[in-house]
């Protein structure tokens, strides 16, 4: 398996998680995009959002949860499903940091680094 194929089970895999459990909930309110966290999106000021959300294939985005969401014992089974693929994905060489080189990388940027 090439880190291609793998950051790609891995995203689809977080996705999947995501979007059955959906903790971030994100809606349109009184004509404005809100969520469950207490930043009105996290992907504020990201080169890769456009107008319908996340334009890329962003693993290490995938794989993060703001505090608020992610402290809230509701969602403690996708936190430990979301941070077991980050481990995962670690491991087999693939960048799965939030903080570090993986911060709102596409997949062709994280591939590069
Ligand atoms: S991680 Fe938090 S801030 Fe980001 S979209 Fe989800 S709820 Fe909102
Ligand atoms: S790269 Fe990450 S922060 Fe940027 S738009 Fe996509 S999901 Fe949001």
């Amino acid at each position: 398996m090439t880190k291609s194929d793998i950051y790609d089970v891995l995203y689809n895999e977080a996705s999947r998680l995501l979007k059955a459990e959906n903790p971030c909930n994100i809606r349109e309110e009184n004509g404005k995009m809100v969520c469950n966290g207490h930043l009105v999106s996290c992907c504020y000021g990201c080169k890769h959002l456009g107008p319908k959300g996340c334009t890329v294939e962003a693993l290490s985005c995938k794989l993060w949860l703001c505090r608020e969401v992610g402290s809230n014992p509701i969602n403690a089974i996708i936190v430990v499903s979301l941070d077991s693929l980050r481990r995962a994905g670690s491991a087999m060489g693939v960048n799965t940091d939030p903080y570090g080189k993986g911060f709102r990388t596409s997949k062709e940027e994280s591939l590069a680094s």
